[in-house]
């Protein structure tokens, strides 16, 4: 028998999101249970570990580092090295060592288990503490000042800890070992509540009971929350619901609500298995789900659609709000329309108070804003809509190094910008729309907190083709020496391409409402056959004017009176749009269409859409864009229809598909008395058929086996599926968005992987 050394020592390198997420005390705990002296320390985004002890126990402590470790930990490689075994004795953590490098920064985690269960404890010492938190939760991204993540570089730093929780901290088997965010009744931050106007304030439980209990009144309280203030109502409570639109000057577009547990949110609505694990995850984004029969819920959430979104509460604030309330209440973003989200008590105070009656705040500081995330579930994969809180701002990776620190400022509307430094890319939280001065200030705000916090310096920025986007001045305004021009519908493919490592050629298909084209034309139905350095146009829908251009988004009838002038014009199919429409506004229009005057040539899925709900009846006024697609993906449903005619044909060497043929057998239907949800599904097939159909003939030509789907109109779950599985069964390859979403929040990160790879290869 030969024998086995009786003790060896091995070094460990650990990457990925392994700071601030309680890992050092995780080692250090699985390391006691295993016998294993040595050290853990963070060292500039990575940890490393020095372990000394039995082979076996070394080995089980490889396996358990990646079935063990803490929920918000994700571990991208370990590399192991064997080292001199010096008889050690013990574990220590080790102290940060403050290098000058990339480290990453963690998301803010929703409540855990443990801590949900003390807060409710009556014998916990933080019973009822609206601010428990443990290493395994709480806030992180949006507290953090500087790195490395420690406390006195939090806005935890004001809260010097008593001695019982810095017992806990230095308490090796503690849950609340080396935990940053430590607090309790006796040293954490408080909670208030005031009226709008400043007065009747009370502290503590009085607070929320009294926030509670406006809320059963049907007032609007403005909550400072994590990433920023909310504005609560009593999400049963139509009349309250009206009230906070009227304030809010958002009158249909769908508000989020948040209940407690799992079961509250069954209760409301239908919850799949995958659903259900995208609710309770550590990231707790709203998640879309299709409400019951019975729902408690005011049909003014989300008027004419099949969807509301639904988050579960991810703070112990939120939690002891709910239970208080004893109700799902509405938790919209604490802004104007489409304004940043305010975080400054100050700032909430001055912004709100006239949307709100009330407020209930807090004095923990909130040192980055960052909204609450929002996704679907389409098949069997969850779709993000809005990556912000418990994602960002985990940084991606690019298939290539930029040579050079870059940034790319992303688009105009769901603006996000993206940081790069080498295959990192830091990809900031949704901004929003850059028009206004609140939109400009919250993206310069956010861009100078990146800079700091990833220490990146860029030299480089990258914007859209667009001349005359704010997005485009900003980029100016950068003054940096290079500026990069990325078309936004290479962007998307771009974007989809990187997420998944793929270089090579593909044919991307890019839908989604406007972008502005290298024709100068609206583009937005493209088909592109790229790959990271550019893109040759291989198809498109057929162009049509948009009257009054982006008037046309709110105003769905406009997109049909384009596509009936293409067929002459006066067509009866087409009568049901203009219904409700003054004749002389529609006879201007015409006119202003025939003289060309500000009507811009459009290639656009989304108007495409639009044209389609107003030609069915449907809709042909919108109050936000893509209201119309959002109601005929709800009136198509999951029901089987055969595809209408939307042909096919080539044009100066590129396919086109006409609309034309299509939206006329649609008004025909409808005229017919066909059932308009039949029209609306078949309406769905024709768009899948046809894409599928123009994928496989230019995958076929140019010899590519690659489909990749991007843009706005992917959000569309009946659309993304279906052209998945049927290009899928076509034996092609199909890329759809993961990390990220398919709408132009997606876009900077697009743009990113374009200039990196054009640097790179120059
Ligand atoms: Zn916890
Ligand atoms: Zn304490
Ligand atoms: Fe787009």
């Amino acid at each position: 028998m030969t024998s086995v050394p009786l003790v060896a020592a091995r070094h460990l390198t650990v990457t990925g999101v392994v700071q601030g997420v309680g890992f050092r005390p995780f080692v250090h705990r699985l390391a006691g249970r295993l016998h294993l002296s040595g050290w853990v320390r963070n060292v500039a985004g990575t940890v490393e570990i020095r372990l000394e002890g039995e082979p076996h126990q070394l080995d089980a402590f490889e396996r358990a580092l990646h079935t063990e470790a803490p929920p918000v930990a994700q571990i991208d490689t370990v590399a192991t090295v064997p080292v001199e075994a010096e008889g050690t004795n013990g574990f220590a953590i080790v102290e940060s060592e403050d290098a000058d490098t990339v480290r990453p920064v963690p998301p803010d985690v929703g409540i855990c288990a443990a801590c949900e269960a003390e807060l409710f404890n009556s014998a916990d010492r933080r019973f009822r503490h609206p601010f428990i938190t443990c290493t395994d939760c709480g806030p992180r991204y949006t507290i953090i000042d500087r790195l490395p993540y420690d406390r006195e570089r939090t806005s935890m730093k004001q809260f010097a800890c008593c001695p019982q929780c810095a017992a806990e901290y230095a308490a090796p088997d503690d849950r609340r070992f080396h935990a940053e965010t430590v607090a309790c009744p006796n040293c954490g931050p408080r909670v208030w509540f005031e009226g709008a106007d400043g007065g009747g304030r009370a502290d503590g439980d009085t607070a929320i009971l009294l926030a509670a209990t406006a809320l059963h009144m049907g007032a609007v309280v403005g909550v400072r929350g994590l990433g920023g203030f909310h504005l609560a109502v009593d999400a049963t409570n139509d009349a309250a619901i009206r009230r906070l639109r009227a304030r809010k000057q958002r009158d249909a577009k769908p508000l989020a609500v948040m209940v407690r547990t799992l079961a509250d949110a069954q209760s409301l609505a239908h919850v799949s298995l995958h659903e259900a694990r995208a609710l309770q995850s550590s990231a707790r984004p709203i998640v879309l789900l299709r409400p019951r029969a019975d729902t408690r819920l005011a049909a003014s959430l989300a008027p004419g659609l099949d969807r509301i979104g639904v988050m579960l509460a991810y703070t112990p604030l939120h939690h002891l709000l709910l239970e208080a309330a004893d109700r799902p209440l509405v938790m919209t973003s604490g802004n104007l329309s489409e304004e940043p989200i305010a975080i400054g008590i100050d700032e909430g105070r001055t912004r709100l108070r006239p949307l709100v009656d009330a407020f209930l705040l807090h004095d923990r500081e909130i040192l980055s804003r960052c909204d609450d995330s929002v996704l679907r579930v389409a098949g069997d994969h969850e779709v993000l809509m809005r990556r912000a809180r418990g994602y960002a701002p985990v940084p991606l990776r690019l298939p290539v190094t930029a040579p050079q620190p870059l940034i790319a400022v992303g688009p105009h509307l769901k603006n996000t910008f993206t940081l790069v430094r080498d295959d990192q890319a830091f990809m900031s939280p949704h901004i929003g729309d850059l028009e206004g001065l609140e939109g400009l200030d919250h993206w310069w705000q956010a861009y100078h907190r990146y800079r700091e916090l990833f220490r990146v310096e860029p030299t480089v920025a990258v914007r859209d083709l667009h001349p005359g986007y704010l997005s485009t001045r900003l980029a100016d305004d950068l003054g940096l020496p290079r500026t990069i021009a990325v078309q936004h519908h290479h962007a998307h493919i771009a974007a989809v391409m990187a997420e998944h490592g793929v270089t090579t050629p593909v044919v991307g298909l890019s839908f989604d409402g406007t972008g502005y084209g290298d024709d100068g034309t609206v583009w937005g139905g493209e088909v592109l056959m790229c790959d990271l350095a550019g893109y040759r146009r291989v198809g498109q829908l057929r162009y049509s004017a948009l009257p009054g251009g982006d008037l046309a988004v709110r105003e769905p009838w406009r997109a049909a009176l384009g596509y009936e002038a293409l067929a002459g014009g006066h067509l009866q199919a087409f009568a049901l749009a203009y219904y409700g429409v003054p004749l002389s506004l529609r006879v201007g229009v015409q006119q202003q269409l025939e003289r060309g005057v500000n009507s811009p040539m459009a290639s656009s899925m989304g108007r495409l859409f639009d044209a389609a709900a107003a030609v069915l009846g449907v809709r042909r006024h919108a109050s936000f864009e893509g209201q119309a697609a959002m109601e005929l993906e709800a009136l198509a449903g999951d029901q089987h229809a055969p595809p209408l005619p939307f042909p096919m044909s080539e044009a100066n060497g590129r396919m086109q598909l006409d609309p034309v043929p299509l939206l006329t057998a649609l008004g025909e239907g409808r005229q017919h008395g066909v059932d308009v949800s039949l029209l609306a599904a078949r309406f769905h097939e024709s768009i899948v058929e046809a894409a599928v159909d123009v994928a496989r003939l230019v995958a076929g030509s140019f010899g590519l086996d690659t489909v990749v789907l991007g843009g706005g109109t992917f959000q569309n779950a009946r659309l993304l599926t279906r052209i998945e599985r049927r290009l899928r069964e076509s034996r092609l390859h199909v890329l759809v968005p993961r990390a990220l979403g398919p709408n132009d929040g997606a876009i900077s990160y697009g743009q990113a992987a374009v200039a990196a790879w054009r640097m790179a290869h120059e």
